[in-house]
């Protein structure tokens, strides 16, 4: 089987990585020379768009998969007219466009902030006499790891504001107080088969995942799974999503979704029976699912911009480090680490280690 993936960087690294066992090949289409995955696959070398090159990738392989969510979704619609994609572009369009992914939500009666579009100065003025501050201004398009984003405090900021998000469309949502972040991590099979892992709590700073803890047994797991049940029915979604959720006195308010595997499952890896990457190929492939049960205490770290010696990680009792062939540059994610044991102890030990040591390299 050949799969094709739209981008070479991390996340299709850890997808390659996961179908070299099961005879999965890859053909990554990115438009730089040295992306993370190129190693592990043929390397078609070119503009999203280029739609000789995109045609040469669904001639070449059984389905095309992405592992970032601003490919631009004619792309994906373009393939999906000559191979199977997986999951399918509209999927991909929703999440692209934070206003159409809350009205989405709504759709579902899946509970965000308070929110409404903005097109221009006048709009957000108009929307701040009703939403409360502190409020946040996101772009509605081409934002992640908090970029395109600026929190609003008071009126008299919201010039300026609308100055620094460069007047693009965007969404004014209420700033939510929440006890906790986590996410969701579920499969879907094209026969509707859905397997979920258990939620993981995660820490940002400055926008940027820091820290994802597996929660066993959470009390909300049920919750965030009728959640994202509702997602991948009215998506008809194959694959593997994530959708992440903030922590309100018990109750979820959604945040947004990501259409692929996610920074928040990486401690799958070591973490799970299965990983997600591993589901992912398996639901797009239409495999059987595997178990995504949580093999003892586990938790991931980021680092950012920078990275400490390997040594010095693969010292720390049952930590496991993920390198992706990227040079280190400020906020980038150039690797991360995971721990997983079955002596809470020692876990929570190793954890910290690892932590101050992505605090001792951090560059963001
Ligand atoms: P996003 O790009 O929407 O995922 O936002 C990045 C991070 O900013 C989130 O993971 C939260 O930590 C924070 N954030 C985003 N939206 C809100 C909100 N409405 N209230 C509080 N924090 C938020």
């Amino acid at each position: 089987m050949k799969v094709g993936i739209l981008g070479g960087g991390q996340l299709a690294r850890m997808i390659a990585l996961a179908g070299y066992p099961l005879d999965v090949e890859f053909i990554v289409l990115d438009p730089s020379d040295d992306a993370g995955a190129v190693s592990l696959a043929e390397h078609l070398h070119g503009d999203y768009n280029d739609q000789t090159l995109l045609a040469e990738l669904a001639e070449k392989v059984d389905v095309v998969t992405y592992e970032f969510e601003n490919v631009p979704a004619e792309v994906a619609a373009f393939l999906a007219e000559h191979t199977q994609v997986y999951p399918a572009p509209n999927a991909l369009a929703v999440s692209q466009d934070r206003l159409h992914e809350k009205e989405f939500f709504h759709q579902l009666d899946i509970p965000t902030a308070h929110y409404a579009a903005v097109s221009s100065l006048e709009d957000l003025q108009q929307a701040m006499e009703y939403i409360h501050y502190p409020a946040i201004l996101k772009s509605r398009r081409m934002g992640y790891d908090g970029k395109g984003q600026v929190v609003l405090k008071s009126v008299e900021q919201l010039a300026e504001a609308w100055e620094s998000v460069e007047k693009v469309d965007c969404v004014v949502e209420a700033f939510v107080n929440f006890q906790r972040e986590v996410s969701i991590i579920a499969t879907r099979r094209p026969n509707g088969e859905v397997v979920f892992y258990p939620l993981s709590e995660n820490i940002h700073e400055k926008g940027i995942l820091r820290v994802a803890e597996c929660c066993i047994d959470d009390p909300l797991q049920k919750q965030a799974e009728e959640y994202v049940v509702k997602l991948l029915e009215a998506l008809d979604y194959v694959g593997v999503i994530a959708l992440e959720l903030f922590d309100v006195n018990g109750t979820f308010i959604a945040n947004e979704f990501a259409p692929r595997v996610h920074n928040s499952g990486h401690w799958t890896i070591e973490g799970a029976e299965t990983s997600q990457f591993e589901n992912h190929l398996r639901a797009i492939l239409d495999l059987p699912l595997g178990s995504t049960q949580a093999r003892g205490y586990t938790a991931m770290v980021n680092f950012i911009g920078g990275l400490p010696e390997t040594k010095s990680i693969l010292d720390i009792p049952h930590a496991h480090h993920h390198l992706y062939a990227k040079s280190a540059r400020k906020g980038r994610k150039v690797a991360h680490a995971t721990v997983r044991s079955d002596n809470k102890v020692q876990y929570t030990e190793s954890l910290q280690h690892l932590i101050e040591l992505a605090k001792s390299t951090d560059d963001s």
